[in-house]
């Protein structure tokens, strides 16, 4: 490896989605010469044009200083990509295929690309949330594809932690940074790549590595899903969940991060590293009967929820007003979205129509459901742009996302706007007692009798 100054070095970074990008930028900022590769020719045609094919917060400017810098440029040629740097970091997706199976296609096109155009040592990182074992797959493939003699190739596992919403302060401020390998020089190689940031390392083999994101996530997703129970019992008791959480967060042993009740958790990580983690261990015949529970809490979450709306008042023939179709604030990523989620079981229940409003969507044709609608169905679903008329005659408004800029709705003008002024708040968000203050019925997640 050839390290400028001793401290830079040229990378490519494979894949520019949220991952690929938001790491890319880092390390060019850290100093580093960096090529950002990805097969779709006109997201590459955006980033370099200064653009950002999806929304995460600071990400652009910093895209434009480092282009302006000249120190990143994005390709969609694979042979450009491979060739021009020693280390190959693989950050494309990995999603849940129809079994609950991470999908691994992409994967093996990024390391059918690398073996096709490689000109020398190579040391190929792996960013992507990879199921276990697959860092040694990797290796074979690369054994069978390539003369290793000629030009040796390391791989070095190294997953990524960082949450949408806050990639760059994730990214510039890790947790930790895990680096799993079987080759020291390689891993130290990584661990250089880093150096600035206020990190700790942990070093360790392939499947330790791959193993600690996924029970990390599957962890994360078990504690969503802890407090969702609790809640569910907190409401009939008349407990409030958020000073539950508050108090028990309060325990260093437990923290208060991922303790927010609610309609339980979605987007590209969680639902689908819980179903390989339990695909895997089905295929190991070993029972994680804590993370199926954990996944059954939130598939029904929404259920539990709904029931309560439809308690309050039935929803069939009604309009519903959703604030919120990205699957958390600060992101447009709809992946796994709970408010898609839970549109979609509003249309099964009849509603007359489905109104829906975010910040990232401005038609209906951006929403991305889980599955076609039905022609009877789509025609019931439309996006409200105009944020002064869009409470108009509903029975109900539901927040499924918690976007900062939602507190300050005309909630005043709603109240009076819509047919009957009821919100239901599946994140406990709002404010209960100023809404209530402005005529609105106000019902949220647990929030307690003193309320
Ligand atoms: P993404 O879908 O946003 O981006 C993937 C990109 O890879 C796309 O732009 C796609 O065009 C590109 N791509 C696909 N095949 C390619 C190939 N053969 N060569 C080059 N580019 C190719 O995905 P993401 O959200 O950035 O996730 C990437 C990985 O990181 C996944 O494994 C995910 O599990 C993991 N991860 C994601 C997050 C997150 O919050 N999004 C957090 C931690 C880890």
């Amino acid at each position: 490896i050839v390290w400028r100054r001793r401290r830079s070095v040229n990378i490519t970074v494979i894949g520019s989605g949220y991952v690929g990008t938001t790491t890319a930028l880092v390390l060019a900022k850290l100093g580093h010469q960096v090529i950002g590769y990805d097969v779709d020719a006109s997201k590459v045609e955006r980033l370099n044009r200064g653009e950002l094919p999806f929304r995460e917060p600071g990400l652009e400017e910093l895209l434009h200083e480092l282009l302006q810098d000249g120190k990143i440029v994005f390709t969609a040629d694979g042979r450009t990509a491979v060739t021009s740097s020693q280390l190959l970091m693989i950050s494309v997706g990995t999603p849940s295929a129809a079994d609950g199976n991470a999908d691994l296609k992409y994967l093996t096109s990024a390391i059918d690309t690398i073996a096709e155009f490689i000109d020398g040592p190579k040391i190929v990182i792996t960013k992507s949330t990879v199921p276990i074992g697959t860092n040694r797959w990797i290796k074979e493939r690369f054994a069978e594809k390539v003369d290793l003699t000629k030009t040796p190739v390391d791989v070095v596992s190294n997953p990524e932690f960082l949450r949408e919403g806050s990639a760059l302060h994730d990214s510039f401020q890790p947790s930790r940074t895990i680096v799993g390998g079987d080759n020291p020089l390689a891993v130290e190689t990584v661990k250089r790549l880093y150096s600035g940031l206020p990190t700790t390392y942990y070093t360790c083999d392939f499947e330790t590595a791959e193993m600690i994101k996924y029970a990390s996530n599957g962890f994360l997703a078990a504690k969503i899903s802890f407090i969702n129970e609790i809640a569910r019992l907190a409401e009939e008791v008349g407990a409030d969940i958020g000073g539950v959480a508050r108090g028990m967060g309060m325990d260093p042993r437990i923290s208060s991060h991922h303790l927010s009740a609610g309609i339980g958790y979605g987007g590209s990580c969680f639902p689908k590293d819980v179903a390989e983690l339990l695909h895997l261990a089905n295929r190991k015949n070993v029972k994680l009967s804590m993370l199926a529970e954990a996944k059954r809490v939130n598939d029904t979450q929404i259920d539990w929820f709904v029931e309560r709306m439809q308690a309050v008042a039935p929803l069939k023939g009604q309009r519903v007003l959703v604030l919120g179709v990205a699957f958390k604030e600060d992101t447009d990523d709809q992946r796994e979205s709970p408010g898609i989620r839970l549109m979609e079981r509003l249309l099964k229940l009849g509603v007359r129509e489905v109104r829906a409003f975010d910040p990232t969507v401005r038609a209906v044709d951006e929403i991305r459901w889980t599955k076609p609608l039905g022609k009877g169905a789509a025609k019931r679903v439309k996006v409200a742009t105009d944020v002064e008329r869009a409470a108009d005659g509903v029975h109900a408004v539901v927040l499924t996302t918690p976007w900062k800029s939602f507190e300050t709705l005309p909630w005043k003008q709603w109240a009076t706007a819509a047919a009957t002024p009821v919100v239901f708040d599946g994140r406990n968000f709002l404010d209960d007692v100023a809404l209530r203050g402005l005529g609105w019925q106000y019902y949220g997640v647990a929030r307690g009798r003193g309320r």
